[in-house]
């Protein structure tokens, strides 16, 4: 028996310890978790699934959803879940591309999952968040002593599909050691022990819920309260007996706004992590004020799983997204030369280390398109690290906006929008433009009291920041449209705003 991830698991677990708590009281120990994973491990390959076979996974969050996940790795089978919000058609997309030999998704979804998955030559099983479902009972008659098949670091352990913020999701194919690796990087980084007790209110098909959360406290031999959706109140009320929360920004503004969210009410609390979308200075300081807590802010990517974090020990700098992590390298290019840059020039994130990807699946030439000769991925997020080694995320090299000629970086903009009296959040765009190519377009969230105008908030501009960087038009917003993962799609405002300056 050698299963590289799986193997790392046992070696950090304790049996009788606890792995999930949920919010109706119920209770899964380690010794439980070995058990469930390894009857359902037994059930899928019943069903026919052979090593680097794929299991296509699109169910609610629950501890037997996550059982599967490990039940995929110890079968050697490759884990792929999906957005439990895809439609059908979107399943059909997903299956067509990866080509499962099984289908898991949730007693409601099996008409339409069943169709699609005769068309590709697929298994159905069904999986429920209450505990019923076709793969839970065929898992209940089989033995709970599964021998894990053997596999290597090199062999995969997922496809996990990118958000599609920027276009089509992109299958990232990721092996045990990329999985294992970051997560034994970030239990040292963010010192997690047995001891720590973790709130985990995000998705399961996310490379944050599923990857940072969920391989980081199993590998510390931990716990954690597996809550179905993040509630402010809720997570207020675990608090006191919880030690660590990883969220998304939105976790933390929604905090902000409960009268709940104290420096008392967080004192038995040792880490708040944030990721996956920019984390406002501005939220960063008022959660501080708040609290006493600096919000530990990291960076990574599905195809990368993370690659810096803000220290544990020393400043967590608001708007940064810290140091390259242990055996993580980080430099900054010129996108077109690809001639490495010096510190405080912005330019091109370039990723290399054990955390990053094998590629995109059956994207061979994208694969190829993204990769230098020395191995270094191409991010596609533009930033710079500073003098003091923090890098810095400017946003993405999809966003950039060239105006008259110009480059203009969104970020430095929201940033001088956000810091105007009445304004919540903004998002800026380039959206085409007859004389500038695009032009330079603000959408904002106004605090609803304060009665802000387009003209009172250029005329704010105009000593800080240069013209041709100036936004052409201010529109306003009740909100910005956001996915699950809490990202604003840009692609979504630069639609809707395609024709504002014909
Ligand atoms: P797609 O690649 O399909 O367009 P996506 O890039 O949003 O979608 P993910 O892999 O979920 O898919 O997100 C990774 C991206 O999220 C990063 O490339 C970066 O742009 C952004 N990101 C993650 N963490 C941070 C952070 N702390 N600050 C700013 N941006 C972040
Ligand atoms: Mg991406």
């Amino acid at each position: 028996m050698n299963n590289y991830l799986f193997d790392a698991i046992r070696t950090a677990a304790t049996e009788d310890a606890t792995f999930i708590e949920t919010p109706d009281g119920g209770r899964l120990s380690y010794a439980d978790m070995f058990d469930r994973s390894g009857r359902l491990a037994a059930a899928i390959c019943e069903l026919g699934v052979l090593p680097g076979d794929r299991v296509a996974v699109q169910v609610e969050k629950s501890p037997d959803a996550l059982m599967l996940y490990l039940a995929c790795v110890r079968a050697g089978a490759v884990y792929l879940p999906l957005n439990t919000a895809y439609t059908l058609k979107e399943l059909d997309y997903f299956v067509g591309d990866a080509e499962p030999k099984l289908i898991v998704v949730s007693s409601r979804s099996l008409e339409g999952a069943h169709a699609i998955a005769s068309a590709y030559g697929a298994h159905v099983a069904t999986l429920d968040e209450t505990g019923g479902g076709s793969l839970l009972d065929l898992a209940r008659t089989k033995k709970a002593n599964f021998a894990d098949v053997n596999r290597d670091g090199d062999d995969l352990a997922a496809i996990l599909y990118t958000s599609g913020t920027t276009g089509r999701s992109k299958g990232a194919m990721l092996t045990h050691d990329n999985l294992l690796s970051n997560a034994v990087t970030l239990r040292r980084a963010w010192r997690f022990t047995s001891a720590d007790r973790l709130i985990h209110a995000l998705p399961i098909f996310h490379t944050h819920g599923l990857f940072v959360a969920t391989n980081v406290t199993l590998l510390a031999g931990a716990s954690m309260y597996l809550l179905p959706k993040f509630d402010p109140h809720e997570a207020l009320q675990l608090m006191p007996a919880a030690s660590v929360m990883m969220g998304v920004p939105t976790f933390y503004v929604r905090l902000l706004q409960h009268p709940g969210l104290t420096r008392k009410a967080t004192t038995g609390m040792r880490l708040f992590v944030s990721g996956s979308a920019p984390l406002l200075a501005e939220t960063h300081r008022s959660f501080h004020e708040k609290t006493g807590h600096a919000i530990l802010e990291r960076y990574g990517m599905t195809e990368t799983n993370m690659n810096t974090s803000n220290p544990y020990v020393g400043d967590r700098i608001a708007g940064t997204v810290g140091f390259p992590l242990d055996g993580v390298e980080v430099r900054i290019t010129d996108p077109d030369s690809g001639r490495t840059l010096a510190s405080e020039e912005t330019g091109m994130i370039e990723v290399k280390g054990p955390n990053v990807f094998k590629g995109y699946w059956r994207m061979p030439e994208k694969t190829a398109a993204e990769f230098r000769a020395d191995g270094f991925f191409i991010t596609g997020d533009l930033g710079k690290i500073d003098e003091r080694g923090y890098v810095h995320i400017v946003g993405r090299g999809k966003d950039l906006v060239i105006s008259g000629g110009y480059n203009i970086y969104p970020k430095e903009i929201e940033t001088e929008i956000d810091s105007l009296p009445g304004v919540v959040e903004s998002a800026v765009i380039g959206v085409p433009h007859p004389d500038f190519g695009e032009g330079v377009t603000a959408i904002v969230v106004a605090d609803k009291d304060v009665g802000l105008d387009e003209q009172t908030i250029l005329d704010g501009l105009v000593d800080r920041l240069a013209r041709y960087k100036q936004p052409k038009r201010v529109i306003f917003v009740d909100e910005l449209p956001r996915n699950t993962m809490g990202k604003v799609q840009k692609n979504l405002l630069r639609n809707a705003y395609a024709q504002l300056y014909n």
